[in-house]
């Protein structure tokens, strides 16, 4: 094994994540990948939700008592000869900043779209994640097996919305509803799919060719194809280097409940999407893929398994191999770090790994001193950006009356800032013992206070404030700011950015008008 070269292995792994609008289909879909790739022997085996059998995490009494799944982590699976990395991201909407924050460490995204509804608002806040980052995306549009728009206006959105020109690889034969299956663009092939009892198998698929199809179809297939050769006449049509730099999104069609499409996608993935590349460092210098182990912190939790109460540190591979084992050096402290529990790990389901390669990722076991975005690296020193922090939409103080804990409490608001469950920000005005914390969803405060309840043993009280938007500003902006009636102006400890927090919208043109000297630049992923 030792032979293995880095940059080979390295190329074999497809590393991404599937992203949507609550409800699309993300967690049947994972499901229907992780059964094609024969990870599990039935789809339903990850998640718990509609009565399917549960493997949930249990970290936290409140993700049960809510059915949602909090926590994110890694399924890998062996498929064709490659190594598939498919980081999960929650399903509520309320942690969509674990999710954008997940989106750093992945090389390509499925977006998945419910054919019945379109671009929702979520889908538009994470394509622009997405191409912010250019970050490559595959669309894949779901439950085609019912009744929903018609395949061409839902390109005409994607491209008039999103700004990225849809590419489709497989054409829907049959509108939404009445679905018998694709027609595949690179073979001209149409794959018929057929329903197993259920839909817990791999579906069945019957490869025609086009005069057998026509036999078939009739009008349906005419149809379609006559739309394939529309969108060949309007350069619809994938173009690999387009695709990487995030200008146009290859579309597939499907039911992920009944397995249809699932296995194209897969291919898609293989074939199409990029292999890990050199990670940019601080600097912009990108780091070879082979230069010594480095990686970085996308996502820290704490308390997954309550028996053990144990904190674990999510790390994307950037370079080198990855021996369990391994002293290698915490960037942000200069300490070694022991990596001697190193796990891969989805749902309840936890392995030991002893290697692993770019485009990985390991879950750190009692890694209390490390924090999001912190680097690791072996012999050469590196450190990579930090990660982006979104647009808060959500506001609230936090305060304790039991001062006998007030430094455990300070000590717990530093540490949920560090691990990402809310963006901590102190003002002039309220003083540094009374923060306020800032989320992208509410429920990211729930968890915050649950913590400090229940691991710090804390006291605490949370209410409102009646911001809904934030700008970022600078000092002479907070200076113009700080009389303004209804706008508050803080540091977030994370970054020391200065921000405006407003009430609404009209708030803010106002004060954009009166004071058009001020800068107000908007936030990544605002909504
Ligand atoms: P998530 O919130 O995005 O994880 O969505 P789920 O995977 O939980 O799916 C939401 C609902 O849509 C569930 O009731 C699924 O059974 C259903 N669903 C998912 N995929 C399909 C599909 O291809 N066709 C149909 N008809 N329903 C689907």
């Amino acid at each position: 094994m030792a032979s293995t070269s880095v940059a080979a292995e390295a190329a074999r792994r497809r590393t991404f994540a599937v992203i949507s609008h609550p409800d699309a289909g993300k967690s049947t879909i994972t499901e229907a990948l992780a059964l094609h790739a024969h990870v599990i022997g039935e789809a339903g085996a990850v998640h718990g939700k509609g009565g399917r059998k549960a493997v949930v995490s249990d970290w936290m009494a409140m993700e049960q008592q809510r059915g949602i799944s909090i926590t994110s982590a890694v399924l890998q699976f062996s498929y064709r000869d490659c190594v598939v990395n498919l980081l999960d991201t929650p399903g509520h909407a309320d942690f969509s900043e674990d999710t954008y924050r997940v989106l750093t460490a992945v090389d390509c995204a499925v977006m998945l779209l419910d054919a019945a509804k379109g671009l929702e608002p979520q889908t538009l806040k994470l394509f622009e994640v997405c191409r912010h980052r250019r970050i490559p995306v595959i669309t894949f549009i779901n439950k085609w097996d019912r009744p929903g728009l018609d395949a061409l206006e839902l390109l005409d959105e994607i491209e008039t919305r999103i700004g990225m020109k849809p590419t489709p690889l497989t054409w829907p034969v049959g509108v939404a509803g009445e679905f018998h299956g694709v027609i595949d663009r690179r073979d001209d092939h149409m794959v018929h799919f057929e329903r197993t009892p259920g839909g817990t198998r791999a579906a069945i698929e019957e490869h025609l060719d086009v005069d057998e199809a026509r036999r078939r179809y009739g009008a349906d297939f005419d149809r379609a194809a006559e739309e394939v050769e529309l969108l060949a006449a309007s350069d619809a049509t994938h173009d690999q280097k387009l695709f990487v730099d995030a200008v146009t999104t290859p579309v597939l069609f499907g039911a992920a409940v009944a397995n249809f499409g699932v296995r194209q996608l897969l291919d898609v993935l293989i074939d199409h999407a990029p292999p890990p590349s050199p990670q940019p460092d601080e600097a912009d210098e990108p780091r070879s893929l082979e230069a010594p182990f480095s990686g970085f912190v996308f996502k820290i939790q704490a308390n997954m398994n309550p028996a053990h109460r144990d904190q674990v540190a999510f790390l994307r591979v950037c370079s080198g191999r990855f021996e369990r084992g391994m002293v290698v050096t915490h960037a942000t402290s200069g300490r070694p770090f022991t990596t001697k529990y190193a796990q891969s790990m989805f749902g309840a389901s936890r392995d030991t790994i002893d290697e692993a390669f770019p485009g990985d990722v390991i879950g750190l076991v009692n890694a209390t001193n490390l924090g999001i975005g912190d680097s690791l690296y072996l012999e050469r020193p590196v450190r990579f950006p930090a990660l982006p922090s979104y647009a808060p939409e959500h506001f609230a103080t936090i305060r304790t009356d039991d001062t006998s804990k007030a430094k455990r409490f300070r000590r717990g608001i530093t540490q949920l800032d560090a691990e990402g469950v809310v963006q901590v920000l102190h003002s002039q005005a309220r003083g540094e013992h009374s923060p306020v914390l800032a989320a992208v969803g509410p429920m990211q405060f729930e968890v915050a206070a649950h913590r400090l309840r229940t691991e710090f043993n804390v006291p605490v009280t949370v209410d409102n404030l009646p911001y809904t938007l934030a700008r970022r500003t600078d000092a002479d902006g907070a200076k113009s700011l700080v009389s303004a009636p209804g706008v508050e102006v803080f540091t977030r400890l994370r970054d020391d950015a200065i921000l405006a927090a407003f009430p609404n919208r009209w708030r803010l043109q106002t004060i954009t008008s009166d004071l058009p000297n001020v800068l107000l630049e908007p936030l990544l992923a605002d909504a």
